[in-house]
């Protein structure tokens, strides 16, 4: 994800955010293209009350089988399960590069992520 998203994430939601660190050296915070800033925003603002609450951490937030991962550490109650689920749900209809409606794709090198058909053709990922 872009610096400035990476930077607005982590200034909005410091409480749900302070364990968050880049799992290689140089590397981005959160793992995902920007088309799925909003939906990062959205679950956030929840967790973030959440954190204030539970101490509950985002310890890893990234993209994987072309859907949006978040791993939290904390309690983790039924409320906070289902808006996981909610938000993995909504990746994967979202494309992770402009946020337009999207489908699961694949790529010639085993690859899959959620792209639209115009992301998709320009990454050279199989449009059905
Ligand atoms: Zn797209």
């Amino acid at each position: 994800m872009n610096r400035e998203f990476e930077s607005a994430l982590m200034a909005s939601y410091p409480a749900i955010y302070r364990s968050l660190e880049p799992r290689f050296s140089g590397g981005c915070l959160f793992e995902c293209d920007d088309g799925w800033y909003r939906i990062i925003d959205a679950l956030s603002r929840k967790l973030e009350v959440e954190s204030w609450r539970s101490h509950l951490v985002a310890i890893e937030v990234r993209e994987t089988l072309g859907s949006l991962r978040f791993r939290l550490r904390g309690e983790v109650t039924d409320a906070v399960d289902n808006w996981l689920t909610e938000a993995a749900r909504l990746s994967q209809r979202t494309c992770e590069r402009c946020g337009q409606p999207a489908t699961l794709r694949g790529h010639e090198d085993g690859r899959v992520r959620t792209l639209c058909p115009t992301c998709a053709t320009a990454m050279g990922y199989v449009v059905e």
